[in-house]
């Protein structure tokens, strides 16, 4: 595997998969938004990434960011998995553990897979 393919496994991952989800929670009893609405919110759960610009390098393609970064430690996990009870917080969280999830594997990619 390539890292161009990880990557576009990553960015697939990050835009597409978001809006299947946010398909899937509009049809839910809880969520009172439209898809896009939804999707907007869960492309938004992105910015997590901004406490990337408070590391050194800033952007490290063989680093993981899980653990690494405050807002992807396992005491933000822990927090956004409690921001799933409330209606209000749930599909933030949603798109906050995804995230995580996305990140995570790409973690697990890169380092299974000798990257030319
Ligand atoms: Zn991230």
């Amino acid at each position: 595997m390539t890292a161009t393919l990880i990557n576009v496994i990553h960015y697939g991952l990050h835009y597409l998969v978001p809006a299947l989800l946010a398909y899937w929670i509009s049809q839910s009893s809880w969520a009172k938004l439209d898809w896009k609405r939804i999707w907007a919110i869960l492309i938004a759960t992105m910015l997590v990434d901004l406490d990337h610009l408070l590391a050194t390098p800033i952007f490290d393609p063989n680093r993981c960011s899980i653990g690494f970064h405050p807002l992807h430690s396992w005491v933000a996990i822990g927090a956004y998995g409690l921001l799933l009870i409330p209606r209000r917080t749930r599909i933030i969280a949603i798109g906050l553990l995804f995230h995580m999830f996305t990140d995570g594997l790409d973690c697990v990619l890169r380092s299974h897979f000798i990257l030319t």
